[in-house]
């Protein structure tokens, strides 16, 4: 069979680029595909050529070999055998493309049933509220279901039609050699049928915008930046589909008091030099409101930490609490009466170590006397 050349069969000048050639090669196999030509030997060979065609020149270097050598060109450069070297689904979607881009009609094409959008929203607790949980009221604008026309985006129940891209069936075929492919019809979704006239509400979307407050469940024991997902709480999905889901980041606020790590609590309790050093009973403020007592011993050291089991944050999801730990910081009077003045001279006296250098008045005496014993004299 004498060889027709490749740019006549796709109708192109050699100097076509490669979107003519596409677009070339899109009108020609949609005109000569067999499912729109049943039957048709003609129709099928002309389609074979047209692909065969296609796939020399829309590959830029087998174009270059075609050009300069023509159908030898191709052949000798290996691999050539017409049809089959095609990527069929790469041009099966072309065709696609162009087959329901030329039968759109409705303006009003039935949405896709699709999932609605998941949405996000940020929230703010307290540590008392992470520790006793909470409902949070939680207000958001979503896509819900057009009450006027049930989610339908009809008017009335006449306002369909049957879909003119699958005929009704709601999914469309093609078959190209020993490949035949099908999907959910594009136009309507699988439905079967499009909206002629659309609701005045959703203009034909089946969804409209509404602000809603839900009670949001904050568990207890939650953690900083956690985010809670509420199960269809998003946007409604277009048709049956489903809802998206609606995640709730929870931040926690900083406490005066309180610190928290991991799920122990940490309180920083401040106690005078004579607690410290004496000893005390302190309260100390707890998590659930109430107040603890702890028994400081004489002598407890600055930055000592105090444990007391089970007065932290609950585990997430368990019957169990974490520890709140007590960190003592000794309060250094910055200013004394005179009479806790002298107390503290007394109390120097008892305990310098013996290479202290005072330089207050009162005690100026013994610091001469220390300077000089150094050198030898005795007063
Ligand atoms: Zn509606
Ligand atoms: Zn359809």
């Amino acid at each position: 069979m004498a060889h027709e050349d490749y740019y006549r069969i796709l109708g192109v000048p050699r100097n076509a680029t490669e979107d003519e050639i596409k677009s070339a090669f899109r009108k020609s196999a949609f005109k000569y595909h067999p499912d729109c030509n049943p039957g048709n030997k003609e129709a099928e060979a002309r389609f074979k050529e047209i692909n065969e065609a296609y796939s020399a020149l829309s590959d830029p270097e087998k174009r270059r070999m075609y050009d300069q050598f023509g159908l030898e060109g191709l052949k000798a450069g290996g691999g050539f055998s017409g049809f089959q070297n095609v990527d069929v689904g790469d041009i099966f979607g072309d065709v696609f493309e162009s087959f329901f881009s030329e039968l759109r009609g409705s303006p009003f094409r039935t949405a896709r049933s699709r999932r609605g959008a998941d949405l996000k929203y940020d929230v703010e607790v307290s540590l008392e509220e992470a520790f006793a949980g909470a409902k949070l009221p939680v207000t958001f604008e979503r896509a819900e279901l057009c009450e006027t026309c049930s989610g339908t985006g009809a008017k009335s129940k006449g306002g369909f039609q049957k879909c003119r891209t699958c005929r009704g069936a709601g999914r469309v075929q093609f078959s190209q050699g020993f490949f035949s492919f099908s999907q959910t019809c594009p136009d309507c979704g699988g439905r079967g049928e499009v909206i002629v006239s659309p609701c005045g509400q959703c203009h034909g979307s089946g969804r409209v915008k509404n602000k809603v407050t839900l009670n949001i469940k904050i568990p207890q024991g939650i953690h900083d930046s956690s985010t809670l997902r509420v199960a269809k709480a998003g946007d409604a999905g277009s048709r049956t589909a489903d809802s998206g889901d609606l995640y709730v980041q929870v931040r926690i606020k900083h406490h005066p008091h309180f610190e928290r790590v991991e799920n122990d609590i940490i309180y920083h309790c401040n106690l005078s030099v004579t607690e410290a050093v004496l000893g005390a009973v302190k309260e100390v403020p707890c998590i659930e409101g109430e107040k603890t007592v702890i028994h400081i011993p004489g002598g407890t050291q600055h930055g000592k930490i105090f444990r007391i089991a089970g007065k932290g944050m609950p585990f997430l999801g368990a019957r169990k609490r974490g520890d709140m730990m007590v960190n003592v910081k000794i309060d250094i009077p910055a200013e004394l009466t005179p009479r806790q003045k002298e107390l503290f001279e007394e109390l120097a006296k008892t305990m310098d170590s013996p290479d202290s250098v005072r330089d207050t008045d009162k005690s100026s005496k013994s610091f001469f006397k220390k300077i000089l014993g150094v050198f030898g004299f005795v007063l």
